[in-house]
């Protein structure tokens, strides 16, 4: 980000990898009891939530239109999220989900329809002042689309990613320390490494 910038106002989260474990490639989430949140996430949600940020969740869900699963069986795994984030006093303030297959709509990751959809409805989100957080390259370019800061999570560990990110932290918890603190401080690197 541009240092000296405004403190990031809109947090745009992935899901799966970011907020909770990611199921195995080519698998779903589509039923409440496979949700499991990572570590540390519904306390950064909480964080943001008493921050006074806005946290809006964007998520391909493929498997529905593979058949794989429902709209509604969507919809019980969000309500399932809600409540685990409740348990940490922590919330959503919305959630926007891509149930396309690949090339069928601008709302896909990497496309920033998710995003933008959030931009329509929330008409003082603005993407210089709103971050996109995930753990795929796909979660950077569609941040990149909209025009907002991008934070890559990793994972323990790992050297720096080959990415495009403004920035690579290890999870959820350690992107929202540094986004938090800095915003105080009005700097953070580009390239920087939690
Ligand atoms: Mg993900
Ligand atoms: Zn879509």
């Amino acid at each position: 980000m541009k240092a000296g910038h405004a403190e990031v106002r809109t947090f745009f989260l992935d899901r799966d990898g970011t907020l909770n474990a990611k199921p195995p490639d080519g698998r779903y989430i589509g039923h409440p009891a496979e949700l499991i949140l990572l570590p540390g996430a519904a306390e950064a949600v909480r964080e943001l939530n008493a921050a006074g940020r806005r946290v809006v969740l964007v998520t391909n869900q493929r498997g529905v239109a593979r058949g794989l699963m429902t709209g509604a069986d969507v919809a019980a795994v969000h309500a399932r999220l809600a409540a685990l984030l409740r348990e940490h006093d922590a919330f959503l303030d919305a959630v926007y989900v891509c149930p396309h297959e690949v090339g069928e709509c601008g709302c896909r990751k990497p496309l920033p329809g998710l995003l933008t959809a959030a931009m329509r409805d929330f008409r003082d989100i603005d993407p210089a002042d709103s971050v996109m957080i995930g753990d795929t390259e796909s979660d950077v370019m569609a941040g990149k689309a909209a025009g907002t800061l991008t934070v890559l999570l990793q994972g323990p560990g790992k050297p720096p990613a080959n990415t495009v990110a403004d920035m690579v932290a290890t999870d959820l918890r350690a992107a929202v320390g540094l986004l938090l603190t800095s915003s105080k401080s009005g700097c953070v690197s580009k390239g920087g490494f939690v």
